[in-house]
């Protein structure tokens, strides 16, 4: 899941306002944005469901630190810890849950491939619900994610008195770039 969790912390910014939407849009795929290296030093690795292309929702996802029970956590209490020293404890506190709910929402649609410890420290069972088995479904669980997460922040921003060119420009840029990475997923680039 990608475009989902920009949904969520759309979400999050509409009751936890003095937040920067772009660090909770960061913090929601930070686990994600960590991978990208460890991937290319090939310590991750991504292998194709048997039988498929690997295509959306067809990749067995060897993150074994980044998205292990454990290594979310630590990156995920790291890094609200890094915030609290900017913005306070508060937002500090906040980052740290949307950096790890990026863990739970990849547990609903991940293949059993996420493991407990990092390194899959004694080989114990890995975890995942295995959304992506339906692939219409959790596109369009991804594009209401996304939607509600942008109204929501819309309602916000409205009530909050913004300015309504701002506010409808950023909630369209959260609707278009959710779309993108959507159709950027499932198009598998
Ligand atoms: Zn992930």
């Amino acid at each position: 899941m990608v475009t989902g969790h920009f949904g969520l912390a759309a979400a999050v910014k509409s009751v936890e306002r003095p937040v920067p939407l772009w660090a909770l849009m960061l913090a929601t795929v930070w686990l994600d944005v960590i991978f990208v290296p460890l991937y290319l030093a090939g310590v991750e690795r991504i292998d194709n469901v048997p039988g498929t292309n690997g295509g959306y929702g067809d990749g067995i996802i060897h993150a074994d630190y980044t998205h292990s029970l454990l290594g979310a956590l630590v990156i995920a209490a790291a890094t609200g810890l890094l915030c609290t020293r900017w913005w306070g404890r508060r937002c500090g506190a906040v980052i740290g849950a949307v950096v790890f709910s990026h863990w739970l929402l990849d547990l609903v649609v991940h293949h059993t491939d996420m493991p407990l410890l990092p390194g899959n420290l004694g080989d114990l069972p890995r975890l995942g619900l295995g959304l992506w088995r339906y692939h219409a479904v959790t596109a369009a669980i991804e594009a209401l994610l996304v939607l509600v997460g942008a109204a929501l922040y819309w309602r916000a921003a409205q009530q909050a008195g913004g300015p309504a060119r701002r506010v409808n420009l950023v909630t369209a840029l959260i609707v278009g770039c959710g779309a993108l990475t959507l159709a950027l997923d499932i198009a598998g680039i």
